[in-house]
């Protein structure tokens, strides 16, 4: 069968899987740090999804009022409804002042305030004071195009750096030997060539899997590949069912509208014209946290005040800015505005709705970046060789429910924390093992089943009912019986992966069947997501049950584990929620109820 496939072998110290926000900074450090170093990505890096990033990444800089990282700590644990790793929570937000004074030197175009210091805006569930203060101003953004200004820094500082690129490479699976990680393999898009490298760490940074939703505001190429790759090496994904929608996808197209908006002061209207969200969150208004926020407009277009003919959107308001503020601070989104709803945002609301837009689930890691799971009932077992960071990863300083502008730190933070960590585990240069002789049987058998199934049905199909059913029966609210009936729907659309059929057998760009490799690794996430959600019977974070709205900390503050078979059948276990500081710096942050 190895002959069927020209294999070109390359060998490195580190492989990073993905190019954006997390994978560059991942690669930049391992190769600042005399490791050789190679970068495999499906996109070119600077159009990895992290570009699209608009608002901004939290540090408590305190540049625009008192800060501090205890608070921004606080906060996030809050936000994350008590699921977060407080061990985690902590590296991150001390580390998230020098990761963004780094940034700064590494050249990123920061907007400044008037002593030419970083400008700051609040977000969402951003507060000072333990959340006794008043809204911290803790968002560093670069105008409302922060992720762009970061993905292009962090990609020349790699270059500079001497790390290697895989551009347009497709990696389909991790090369595993008894449970360990030693390498991966692409397939080069343009000339139809498999790569087979070796490692001594392969980390995975392939971001989320937004595209398992039918209205996302992620790129299509957001279809958690490496996620995948993990589940089909035997490991499990973390609290999958926790997925963010974003009360701002601009309607019918899903294109996001920055909170950034509301945080220059922007807000939500119903059909009668009231600034409903001071009813649901007296304090923090149109800034509560995303779900907050979600949900309410949920329920105010479920009690027929949606506007729109259909009575089924949500107006977001920033007239009143004024055409100054607008072109200095929010330029991009007037432009999204204008091209995707025909709005002149100086003039007219913009049509929003709730829109899939992050995944706090993902592959289990400590915060050094090792991936995890339960083995021999150690919930932290260390998977030796393989490494996860960013969108992909769940380390988990998310826990339910991510704060805006906590990722775009958290891919900063853990993929700079990977770096360290990879040059204390690898010495540069040290010999590879060789592959058993069957090592790669697997992996060609998984591509070739795909590539020359003989079915009928086509691949856009499959993934339209995949998309639908989750849209339909995973939402924002939730309950047991929809769940269930999305679970039947899901299983007979799984099933019919099995009548694919990818006409195109060529390997020269062949983009049907990339599509439908993505779309097979999507719905053995859609499986972690629906399964997951029906499992646990509680409210928390992003996770909003109808039919059970409180949290149940005594039986449901722990981390969800699900594994796939090669069916995708879902087998759920647990991790415990890590409620420890790392230092006496600061205090384990105890739950408190749910008051907004
Ligand atoms: C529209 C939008 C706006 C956002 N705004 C903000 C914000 O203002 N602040 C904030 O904190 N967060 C924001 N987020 C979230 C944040 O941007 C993302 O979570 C983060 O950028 C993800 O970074 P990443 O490096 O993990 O993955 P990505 O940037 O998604 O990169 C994934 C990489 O993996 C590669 N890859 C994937 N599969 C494969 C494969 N099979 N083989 C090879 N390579 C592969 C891709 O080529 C790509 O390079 C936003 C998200 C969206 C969608």
């Amino acid at each position: 069968m190895t002959n069927a496939y020209k294999i070109i072998d390359h060998t490195y110290d580190v492989i990073v899987v993905g190019a954006g926000g997390a994978g560059l900074r991942a690669t930049l450090g391992m190769a600042a740090q005399g490791l050789s170093t190679a970068c495999v990505t499906k996109v070119f890096p600077t159009r990895s999804h992290t570009v699209a990033a608009q608002g901004g990444m939290s540090a408590s800089l305190g540049n625009m009022g008192e800060d501090h990282w205890t608070w921004h700590m606080y906060d996030t644990i809050k936000g994350s409804d008590w699921l977060g790793d407080q061990d985690a929570i902590e590296y991150m937000c001390r580390e998230a002042v020098p990761a963004v004074v780094e940034l700064e030197h590494f050249g990123v175009p920061f907007s400044r305030t008037e002593e030419g210091k970083i400008y700051q805006r609040p977000f969402g569930g951003m507060t000072t004071k333990f959340g006794e203060g008043p809204p911290a101003q803790r968002t560093c953004a670069a105008a409302d195009r922060t992720g762009h200004a970061i993905l292009h820094t962090l990609y020349q500082q790699s270059l500079k750096h001497g790390a290697e690129f895989y551009i347009e490479h497709f990696a389909t699976d991790l090369i595993m030997d008894d449970g360990v990680c030693r390498g991966v393999v692409s397939l080069d898009l343009a000339t139809g060539e498999l790569h087979r490298f070796r490692a001594h760490q392969v980390v995975l940074a392939t971001g989320g899997c937004g595209r398992t939703f039918f209205s996302a505001t992620s790129a299509h190429t957001c279809t958690g590949d490496g996620n995948a790759m993990a589940l089909r090496a035997g490991l499990p994904l973390q609290d999958m069912e926790f997925v963010q929608f974003h009360p701002t996808g601009i309607y019918g197209a899903g294109v996001l509208i920055t909170e950034g908006v509301r945080g220059e002061g922007g807000y939500l209207t119903n059909s009668e014209g009231e600034r409903f969200m001071e009813r649901y969150a007296p304090n923090a208004k149109d800034l509560a946290s995303r779900d907050v926020v979600s949900r309410s407009m949920t329920m105010e277009i479920n009690a027929g005040r949606g506007v729109g003919p259909d009575n089924d959107h949500i107006f977001l308001n920033l007239q009143h800015l004024g055409s100054e503020v607008i072109e200095k601070r929010l330029p991009g989104i007037s432009e999204s505005a204008r091209i995707f709803a025909d709005v002149d945002v100086t003039k007219n609301p913009i049509p929003v709705i709730p829109t899939v837009h992050y995944n706090m689930g993902g592959i289990p890691t400590n915060y050094h970046g090792e991936v995890v799971t339960l083995k021999d009932g150690d919930p932290d077992s260390i998977v030796p060789g393989l490494m996860a960071i960013g969108e992909a990863a769940c380390v988990s300083v998310h826990g339910a429910n991510r704060l805006g502008s906590n990722s775009l730190l958290d891919i900063v933070v853990f993929g700079r924390a990977a770096a360290i960590r990879a040059a204390e585990l690898v010495k540069p240069g040290a010999p590879h093992k060789p592959l058993k002789d069957n090592a790669m049987d697997p992996i060609l058998g998984h591509l070739d089943g795909i590539r020359f199934n003989k079915g009928s049905t086509g691949t856009a199909d499959i993934r339209d009912n995949m998309q639908r059913t989750m849209q339909k029966h995973a939402a924002v609210f939730r309950t047991g019986d929809s769940l269930a009936e999305g679970i039947d729907k899901m299983r007979v659309i799984v099933d019919s992966f099995d009548d694919v059929r990818v006409d195109d057998k060529n390997l020269i760009w062949n983009t049907d069947l990339v599509e439908t490799l993505e779309l097979e690794n999507l719905l053995m996430q859609a499986q972690t997501i629906i399964h997951g959600a029906h499992n646990r019977p509680e409210s928390r974070g992003a996770q909003a049950r109808d039919d059970y709205p409180d949290r149940n900390d005594e039986e449901w503050m722990k981390h969800t584990l699900a594994w796939t078979d090669e069916r995708a059948n879902v087998t759920i276990d647990y991790r415990p929620v890590h409620m420890y500081t790392l230092s006496d710096e600061c205090e384990v942050v105890p739950p408190k109820p749910r008051v907004y």
